[in-house]
């Protein structure tokens, strides 16, 4: 079982519930209409079709098919298990105790949407599993294990769950990644553009043997190659790059953006160092953190991965760019170009961890 904090990015005071089904049950009644829970103060009450407290909490079993959760703002989801509604300062909070394996469907669904091979599918929800078990500690401070954003692994529910999602679960249950016995760190990433990047790149002061740079497929030809994205090109301005700069703080607020290089190359190909010209300065970021910040702060959506050339023009540069993602560990699309490719799952994890084998706990 694994519980998991609904909504962790809302907050809410209510929340409508309408049962899917039968099977439904608040306390000891049975859920057969629409109801509305709410936060007063640090109570529960409950209006509509089930009157209710105001109590500590309110425990609803979802049974059967399970109980679709909505609200203003809120997206609607379909939840399955025990879910616990309690309240601090007005605020909901809303906990759902779920089955692990058909938590996971729900998880691989989102992250595989875009793919198609069955291998693929069951090498994701080998990496889903052993992430969510290496990370059931992440809120145990909080009363549950994981939070429903990509703080921890995003969770949108079960009303969209895929066939081939579920299928790649059962079929895998309860196996894992493991390097000498243990869980392994299972990152993945959308497209690596030919070969994936050793973790210690990326975050410099992590390293695991097994996330090191591995070439994806033959030279020329990388397995992700089939990706929708998989080259793109970015033009940004000198304003909007001193806009972006300022704001993180890689210049102070009176000075400007006038020409971006790449200063230092990682061994995979991936630019590792940036240099900023202000004019009077040259400033050093490192790509990871232009990468991020460019996505967090601009939203542009932008810069898709570190992995790319500029080309300097008079008022802008252009980023042209291969791959998707930070690059370490499994590459999504590159697993689906080896599915395609006749590749096994276990293939599949062994070629992006090297040196793992998949097990049971
Ligand atoms: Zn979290
Ligand atoms: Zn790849």
């Amino acid at each position: 079982m694994v519980a998991v904090r609904l909504y962790s990015l809302h907050s809410i005071s209510s929340v409508d519930l309408e049962p899917e089904g039968g099977a439904v049950f608040a306390g000891e009644r049975a859920l057969k209409a629409a109801a509305r829970v709410s936060a007063k103060g640090s109570s529960i009450i409950s209006q509509g079709s089930l009157k209710y407290g105001p109590a500590k909490t309110l425990r609803v079993s979802a049974m059967g098919k399970g109980v679709w959760l909505s609200g203003r703002g809120l997206p609607r989801r379909l939840y399955t298990g025990e879910i616990i509604f309690s309240a601090e300062r007005g605020l909901l909070k809303i906990i759902n105790t779920v089955q692990l394996e058909t938590y996971l469907a729900g998880v691989v669904t989102g992250e595989a949407q875009d793919l198609s091979n069955p291998e693929t599918y069951k090498a994701q929800a080998v990496a889903a599993r052993t992430y969510t078990l290496n990370h059931m500690k992440n809120h145990s401070g909080q009363g549950y294990n994981l939070c429903d954003s990509t703080h921890c692994q995003l969770y949108s529910g079960l009303g969209t769950v895929s066939a081939k999602a579920r299928a790649a679960c059962d079929s895998t249950r309860g196996e894992m990644l493991l390097y000498q016995g243990k869980p392994a760190a299972t990152y993945y990433h959308s497209i690596c553009g030919g070969r994936t990047e050793a973790l210690t790149y990326v975050w410099p002061f992590e390293n695991k043997p097994y996330l090191v740079s591995v070439q994806d497929g033959p030279a020329g030809k990388p397995y992700c190659s089939i990706a929708p994205n998989f080259r793109w090109k970015t033009q940004i301005y000198y304003t909007g790059l001193t806009r972006l700069a300022r704001s993180a703080g890689w210049i102070t607020p009176d000075e400007e953006a006038r020409g971006l290089r790449v200063a230092a190359w990682a061994p995979s190909g991936r630019a590792a160092e940036l240099e900023m010209n202000t004019g009077a300065r040259r400033v050093r970021i490192s790509a990871t953190d232009f990468y991020h910040g460019v996505g967090r702060r601009a939203g542009w959506q932008a810069v898709r991965s570190s992995f790319f050339k500029i080309l300097s023009a008079k008022d802008y540069v252009i980023l042209d760019g291969i791959g998707g993602g930070h690059g370490v560990g499994m590459c999504q699309w590159g697993a689906e170009g080896m599915g395609r490719a006749g590749f096994k799952y276990r293939e599949i994890l062994r070629h992006y961890y090297p040196g793992t084998e998949t097990g049971y706990d």
